[in-house]
């Protein structure tokens, strides 16, 4: 069981961490999901003992990562986000090595080099050098290293980063494979990933924890709101956001990409089915309406509500660690 509990990190004044708290059960599949900068790795860090926190309380299993960083280390297996290889070795050299300094026994050392080529798929690449893999077969080495120990725990730092679509399933279905036998926490600003894969999501902006959950509860508890996407022509955004935010129900309006110049897409996060009350002040103003669409809500939106800059919102700023309004 890990129990992070208000940890706070500063690189100078720089506050990349604000008291997070959360938990993961043993055997979870933790995914922490979050927009460039979030403070993803940074938790990452912290958590295997690589960077002190600035405040706050991480315990793992009964230890305070504070006091016990050596034994806690024996128990994780860590991939950072650019993973540190040596280019000119060989896959099975180097396998080798990261045996023999995780401290694994000689007779151990094959058999456990066999278990991660077959783990990670590495067969057909395990007489050739680094420099020669594709960034998918390098990520399946890394994760190899991580797991060379046998660690109960594992640590991924955007496993799937750089990948094309296929090397991510191969990823993701080593991830998950593995998750049936240990704890995992992995980051990702990849939707689908997280959904696909965890058990629970923390999703993280800004240093702060915006949602924690399953894919599903955190859907439920941003559908509390309703959002609708409408295309305009002949309005600017400016009146859109001026003329309409003032609606009773209407928390906030972003501007979306749009598909042509002309067009103004708007998305509308309401607390209420208002859907009348806008539509009928968007003829009072005379706008072209091409297209007023209720947005299912998929994790993708919410995550883009959450974590999206508040620059384009016309209300809404004092939100919750929820990312709902209080
Ligand atoms: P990414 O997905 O881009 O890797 P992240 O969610 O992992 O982002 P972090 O790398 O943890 O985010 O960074 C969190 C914040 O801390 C950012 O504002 C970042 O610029 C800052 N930061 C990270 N490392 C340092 C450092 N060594 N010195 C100063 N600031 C840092």
């Amino acid at each position: 069981m890990i129990s992070v509990k208000n940890l706070s990190k500063y690189y100078g004044t720089v506050q990349a961490l604000d008291r997070i708290t959360f938990n993961v059960g043993n055997g979870e599949i933790l995914g922490l999901l979050g927009p460039n900068g979030a403070g993803k790795s940074t938790t990452m860090r912290i958590l295997t003992c690589y960077l002190p926190p600035t405040s706050g309380a991480i315990n793992i299993n009964g230890m305070d990562i504070l006091e016990n960083p050596v034994k806690i280390k024996r128990l994780m297996g860590y991939l950072p986000e650019f993973a540190p290889l040596y280019t000119d070795m060989l896959v099975y050299d180097y396998l080798k090595f990261v045996a023999t300094i995780r401290d694994l026994q000689p007779d151990k050392k094959e058999r456990r080099i066999t278990e991660m080529v077959e783990i990670c798929g590495l067969k057909d690449v395990i007489h050739r050098p680094f420099r020669e893999l594709s960034r998918g077969f390098k990520q399946r080495v890394g994760i190899a290293h991580a797991l060379m120990s046998d660690p109960e725990i594992l640590i991924l730092d955007e496993p799937t980063s750089g990948l094309d679509p296929n090397q991510i399933m191969e990823i993701r279905s080593i991830i998950r494979e593995i998750g049936k036998k240990k704890t995992i926490i992995f980051s990702t600003h990849i939707l689908s990933e997280a959904e696909a894969t965890c058990d629970r999501i923390v999703i993280i902006d800004r240093g702060k924890i915006v949602a924690d959950g399953t894919s599903e509860s955190i859907k439920a508890s941003a559908l509390g709101r309703h959002l609708f996407q409408m295309s305009l022509l002949d309005a600017s955004f400016s009146d859109v956001k001026g003329y309409l935010g003032r609606i009773d129900g209407v928390d906030e309006i972003r501007r979306v990409a749009a598909d042509s110049p002309d067009e103004l897409k708007v998305q509308f996060i309401c607390s209420n089915d208002n859907r009348k009350e806008i539509y009928s002040h968007v003829r009072k103003k005379d706008w072209f309406l091409i297209e007023f669409t209720k947005e299912k809500g998929s994790l993708e939106s919410i995550f883009r509500e959450l974590t999206v800059s508040d620059q384009s919102a016309v209300k809404g700023k004092n939100r919750t660690p929820t990312g709902r309004k209080p």
